[in-house]
């Protein structure tokens, strides 16, 4: 079964350009709740571990560097098949590939700077929002805790 959860971040790019309003209003325009939300920025430690998947490909340093460069926007977003319907909505990695009126076709500057990210399996989505929120600060339509992200798709 699809879960019904996925996590994202507005990178640094994106929130330095003043898009966060904009790429939120994109989202809830598109049928997500938002579950969890925080303003953070990582340190290279903190970088390093979440594009840890990442660690022999060439960009590797770049994108640790890129992604500590300032602030950052994390979210945990609810929607029948998120982790699907997230990624369509935001579009193909490289921003010249990427559909109109995607996100990333919208606010992304080069493949690098392209503005947002998207987890690409449910598995990955409960790995990422683990990795920013605790168990007290992901909510339900409710107003209640999700205690299990998977259990709760
Ligand atoms: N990236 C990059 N150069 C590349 C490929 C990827 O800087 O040639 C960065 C880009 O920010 C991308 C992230 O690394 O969003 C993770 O890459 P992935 O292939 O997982 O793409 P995504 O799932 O974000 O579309």
């Amino acid at each position: 079964m699809k879960g019904n959860y996925t996590f994202t971040i507005i990178k640094p790019c994106a929130v330095q350009s003043g898009h966060i309003g904009a790429i939120l209003g994109d989202i809830a325009d598109a049928g997500f709740r938002v579950a969890a939300l925080k303003f953070v920025r990582l340190n290279k430690k903190e970088a390093q571990e979440f594009y840890k998947i990442h660690e022999e490909r060439p960009f590797y340093g770049e994108l640790v560097d890129f992604m500590t460069s300032g602030p950052i926007v994390v979210a945990v977003l609810e929607k029948e098949g998120a982790v699907e319907g997230f990624r369509s909505l935001i579009g193909s990695t490289n921003p010249k590939e990427a559909a109109p009126d995607t996100i990333r076709a919208k606010y992304a500057e080069s493949i690098g700077r392209n503005a947002i990210h998207g987890s690409d399996s449910d598995d990955n989505a409960k790995i990422e929002a683990s990795f920013f929120f605790s168990r007290n600060e992901i909510f339900n339509s409710e107003g209640g805790f999700v205690e299990n992200l998977n259990a709760a798709q």
